[in-house]
């Protein structure tokens, strides 16, 4: 079958990391007898610097007329030592969740048994954690009211919350709980925010049509040290847009590594999957990013967005095998890794390939 998934690379590792997800598409195209076409499309500092716009209109039109989108990260060190610069690179990532209308980030937290020695959390409390998060996309923060008063001596950000944006993704959650462990956690700070008030009451009246469906409420700050003190005790997380993203960074560390957490924006129109990292200055053009999370977010695309079960699957275990080999990059890599198992981006991409077409896996670095 034939799909148009738009690419976009973005800025930094996003460009090394995106490359690999497309590889792995390409062989299930491959192994599957379906065919894809990759139109590309710019978006952050690299869209600034050509068209002065971190979002072009052509990328837009682009977007809105493929199937699905996998994107990278944007960001540059020039705008987060500067932060007065005006057009900045994640404006063109809220535009574009906000334009697409993609309310919805699934940040699934696997853990692969294989990466048990990855994490700086005892195996012990780690061993069979699977959480499932949804992260509210298109509020709070993000998207209230700010600027600056008092001769920029002060500024704010109105954190605002719309029963409808709430009800919509409380029923993402309930029916995502109905095929795991029927629980769902949502997260707040009511005891304080007038925002997290009206959070609570939505959920729960949703609660109320889901009554098979075990409803827990935490406070965000204790949810921050639950969540590593005792993982497995969550099924479904929802919160909103800022305490989403600080918790499923957190959560990273229960997978083992940023470069391990792969992420679905889906809404009303087109889905968008990326892994939840950044652009990662630090690493950048060092060829050592970890494709695994741009890899799992093709295999979340192809499930959600074309409802290719057998296809994902199929990807999620090639990487599984790839890791139960001993092969590592090197942010997942512990201190009994010999070093000819580390591998280079483009060399982790080789063997998921390989292992998707049931190849020998030989390792060129
Ligand atoms: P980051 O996620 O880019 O990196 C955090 C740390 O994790 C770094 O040490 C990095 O080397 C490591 N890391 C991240 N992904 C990795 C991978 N695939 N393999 C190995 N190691 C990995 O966050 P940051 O450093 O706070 O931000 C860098 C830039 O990215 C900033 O400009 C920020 O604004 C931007 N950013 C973009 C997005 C996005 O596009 N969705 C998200 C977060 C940050």
């Amino acid at each position: 079958m034939k799909k148009v998934i738009a690419l976009l690379p973005g800025d930094g590792i996003g460009r090394e990391v995106t490359a690999q997800g497309k590889r792995v598409l390409e062989e299930v195209a491959k192994v599957f007898g379906h065919s894809f076409e990759f139109p590309e499309g710019i978006i952050g500092h690299e869209a600034i610097e050509k068209t002065g716009n971190a979002l072009p209109d052509e990328t837009l039109t682009l977007l809105r007329s493929s199937e699905a989108i996998l994107f990278g990260a944007v960001g540059h060190p020039k705008y987060d030592n500067d932060p007065s610069l005006p057009v900045r690179p994640e404006q063109g990532l809220l535009k574009m969740r906000k334009e697409l209308g993609l309310y919805a980030n699934l940040r699934p937290i696997r853990l692969f048994d294989e990466l048990l020695g990855a994490s700086s959390i005892k195996p012990e409390i780690l061993r069979g954690a699977d959480i499932l998060f949804f992260r509210e996309l298109t509020g709070d923060v993000y998207f209230g009211e700010k600027g600056k008063k008092n001769e920029g001596k002060t500024a704010y950000d109105v954190m605002i919350y719309h029963e409808y944006e709430v009800e919509r993704i409380a029923h993402k959650a309930f029916q995502a709980a109905r095929a795991r462990k029927m629980k769902v956690t949502s997260v707040d700070k009511a005891n304080v925010l007038e925002s997290s008030r009206l959070w609570r009451r939505v959920i729960q009246e949703v609660g109320k049509q889901y009554p098979d469906v075990t409803l827990e409420h935490e406070f965000v700050d204790a949810m921050a040290m639950k969540l590593i003190q005792q993982p497995r005790r969550f099924d479904v997380v929802v919160t909103g847009n800022l305490f989403g993203d600080i918790l499923t960074d957190e959560a990273s560390q229960i997978a083992g590594s940023m470069g391990m957490l792969a992420s679905a924006s889906v809404g009303d129109t087109v889905g968008l999957y990326e892994p939840i990292h950044g652009s990662a200055h630090d690493i950048t053009g060092k060829g050592i990013a970890n494709p695994l999370a741009s890899i799992l977010s093709a295999a979340l695309m192809l499930e959600i967005s074309f409802g290719w079960k057998e296809e994902a699957e199929a990807v999620v275990k090639a990487v599984k095998q790839v890791l139960a080999s001993g092969y590592r990059t090197a942010d997942i890599a512990d201190s009994d890794t010999p070093k000819e198992m580390i591998l280079n981006t483009q060399a982790m991409g080789d063997c998921v390939v390989a292992q998707l077409a049931r190849k020998p896996i030989a390792v060129i670095q």
